[in-house]
């Protein structure tokens, strides 16, 4: 699944190519994805400039000149590529293809359909997807002090706390468990037993592995492809995820998997209390 790093380079792949650009025509193969695509989104985009591309959590609003934005979730299992209109031929799950001048193209695709493409209107405030999103890791206003007034009174274990997403949005497995081993945190540790200064510790850790997977291009577990078609290579600097058995980069320990509401979560024994 993409987490916040490979949505975030997706993002930046777009900017990069129709950051200023006006959307010719959008074409929908699909009435629906997870949530049905407005019918009217391409009659509301066409001819639009787009001013600003933005992240929010996995979400990317490609904001219009008119104050209309749309919203793009990748799911599970949605990408995001660019093609020429002479040259393209559509594949069976390139659900919506967005055109620009010089045939430029941008096709959504998704084969598990857990994706969505929204229109929200220049005058709606309120968005049932953004409104239930948590604070984004690299929000200003998201400080230990916050975080751990967030945390402090979850019975519920920091694994679990993590992975909710109305408390910090856009964090997934692998990067919680990263997360937690550089704060030195076990991940079956009860909210209720954390510290402020363990808050400033993990709040530094999210970032800094959130940071270098967004400047290795987002990882890449399965499908993903990011939106230049190259594959991401975070998943080479894991130092729990995945590494069962394998010794911990710090102290040599076997890292132990364990699993937590039903997904795998890696650790140290001796580095995590
Ligand atoms: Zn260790």
């Amino acid at each position: 699944m993409p987490e916040l790093p490979e949505v975030e380079t997706v993002a930046r792949g777009l900017s990069k190519k129709i950051l200023g650009k006006t959307i010719r025509e959008v074409t929908l193969h699909r009435a629906d994805i997870r949530f049905p695509i407005p019918k009217i989104l391409p009659a509301k985009v066409r001819g639009q400039k787009i001013i600003a591309i933005d992240r929010l959590s996995k979400y990317i609003l490609l904001r219009l000149a008119d104050g209309g934005r749309v919203l793009i979730h990748l799911g599970m299992s949605g990408r995001m590529f660019f093609e020429t209109e002479k040259t393209y031929a559509r594949g069976k799950h390139d659900h919506v293809v967005f055109s620009f001048p010089k045939g430029l193209l941008v096709i959504f695709n998704d084969a598990r359909r857990f994706g969505v493409i929204d229109y929200i209107a220049a005058k709606t405030k309120a968005h049932k997807l953004l409104d239930a999103v948590g604070m984004d890791p690299f929000s200003k206003d998201l400080t230990p002090q916050v975080l751990f007034d967030k945390i402090r009174t979850r019975k519920t274990d920091m694994k679990a706390i993590l992975m909710n997403q109305k408390i910090i949005a856009g964090l997934g497995n692998i990067y919680v468990s990263e997360a937690l081993f550089r704060a030195k945190m076990r991940p079956t540790r009860s909210g209720t037993k954390v510290t402020l200064k363990e808050c400033k510790k993990l709040l530094s850790a999210i970032r800094a592995v959130l940071t270098e997977a967004i400047k290795a291009g987002g990882s890449s577990l399965r499908d993903y492809v990011q939106t230049d078609g190259e594959l991401g290579y975070f998943q080479s600097k894991f130092r729990v995820y995945d590494r069962e058995g394998k010794p911990c980069p710090a102290c040599k320990t076997k890292i132990e998997r364990i699993t937590q509401s039903g997904r795998s979560t890696y650790f140290c024994s001796t580095c995590q209390k």
